[in-house]
């Protein structure tokens, strides 16, 4: 079943936006990957959830393009920070600045594909978009944040 699927641990990982002025690279191991369905990471990624691989902070770093990077407005509510691009929109990171401390990636930007385990949970499903239907998909669905139920 996709939701137990192995986190692999590889390496180093990387990717960048869609114009190519922003590159990542995380050395470290791929936490997990989930969907989020709350309405800032839809805002963010501007669809209808957000499909995410976590990374521990400390293992990301900005290869290039870090003058690039444009600071989201922060929504009433959210703890995250985020990060788009600058010249393309596209967005690069999600993180917060407390514990625990993991940065998430939208999956459309990693470029090890290979790698990445199956999907393997939903958060803030309660928030989830009514066309939207993933009850078969036999995923662990968080109404909310994990833990924060
Ligand atoms: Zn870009
Ligand atoms: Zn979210």
């Amino acid at each position: 079943m996709a939701g137990d699927a192995p986190v692999v641990d590889t390496q180093e990982w990387t990717g960048q936006c869609y114009c190519g002025k922003v590159q990542w690279k995380v050395s470290g191991p791929l936490l997990f990957t989930a969907y989020c369905h709350c309405t800032a990471c839809r805002g963010f990624g501007g669809a209808p959830y957000y499909e995410f691989a976590a990374f521990n902070l400390d293992d990301y770093c900005v290869v290039q393009g870090t003058d690039q990077i444009l600071k989201v407005a922060t929504i009433p509510g959210s703890p995250y920070l985020r990060g788009r691009c600058a010249n393309c929109g596209c967005s690069i990171a999600c993180t917060k600045d407390s514990e625990p401390k993991w940065l998430s990636i939208p999956l459309g930007t990693v470029k090890e594909y290979a790698g990445v385990p199956g999907r393997q949970m939903h958060f803030n499903y309660a928030f989830k978009l009514p066309w939207v239907d993933f009850e078969n998909d036999g995923l662990p669905k968080f109404p909310g944040m994990p833990g924060q139920e």
